[in-house]
């Protein structure tokens, strides 16, 4: 058995019980070295072999990953964060289908959560938005045209990007030309939840160059949109005036 476990956004107590009881009863654990914090390796036993995935090919790990079902073991691919975002699992999936091998995923904190929580922010903020949009910047890896930033950034929604902490410029540009006032709250966090965690708030206009001033170019979860403004005004849900299923307005 093959068990993807979301390791969280780095502390290694924000995996989840059923993540750290995997790790636990591994044979042999592949990790994504250079996300994942190597603290979670602890929660191994002694005897439990380790592959660092960060050097290996996608044949490499299903290679590992089928002899090792092969002598019966029990195999964790530890993936940063949530294992369904931008972790590559679908590929590993699809052959370890065609092998006949059975997995089984066990969710994550995203790192975007963590991001979030060391903002102490709240995402839907009533009347400022209702929608998050998780993206990130093309790199290497190519984005569909369909799903262009700018596009997206009509919306003024509440976003997060990944992967794009080396190319803010663009990414603000394409922000703000895509609808974002230059004023919209901003913030960069770096290592969210690890020990070294850094968090700078900003605008999108100052975005790159206050992310340059602290030097963050790597590792780092971009976060735009008025949810990170000083107003919130407040919900419907808690008002006195609004009856729900498990409160009456009349009580
Ligand atoms: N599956 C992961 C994302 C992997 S892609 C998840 O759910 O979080 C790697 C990107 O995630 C990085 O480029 C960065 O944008 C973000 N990231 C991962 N860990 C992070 C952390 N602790 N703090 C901020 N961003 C992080």
């Amino acid at each position: 058995m093959i068990t993807f476990v979301g390791a969280g956004p780095g502390a290694p107590d924000l995996i989840t019980l059923r993540g750290q009881r995997a790790i636990a009863a591994a044979d042999l654990i592949i990790y994504a070295g250079s996300l994942v914090n190597p603290a979670l390796l602890e929660y191994r036993t002694e005897g439990c072999a380790v592959l660092d995935s960060a050097g290996m090919t996608l044949e490499e790990v299903v290679q590992a990953m089928a002899e090792a079902h092969a002598n019966n073991q029990r195999v964790v691919r530890l993936h940063t964060g949530d294992p369904s975002l931008y972790g590559a699992i679908r590929e590993q999936m699809e052959r370890l289908e065609a092998l006949g091998i059975p997995y089984d995923i066990v969710p994550g904190v995203s790192s975007f959560l963590g991001a979030v929580a060391a903002l102490k922010a709240e995402l839907t903020v009533p009347g400022i938005s209702q929608t998050v949009i998780l993206t990130r910047m093309p790199g290497r890896t190519p984005v569909p045209e369909k799903e262009d930033i700018a596009g997206l950034a009509a919306h003024r929604a509440s976003m997060a990007i990944f992967l794009s902490a080396a190319m803010l410029e663009e990414l603000a540009a394409k922000l703000i030309s895509g609808g974002y006032a230059a004023s919209t709250p901003a913030a960069i966090v770096h290592k969210a939840t690890w020990a070294d965690e850094r968090i700078v708030r900003t605008s999108l206009e100052h975005l790159a160059r206050d992310a340059r001033e602290h030097g963050i170019a790597k590792t780092a979860m971009v976060l735009v949109g008025d949810f990170l403004g000083p107003e919130a005004g407040r919900s419907r849900l808690y008002d006195p005036s609004f009856s729900h299923g498990y409160r009456d307005s009349n009580r």
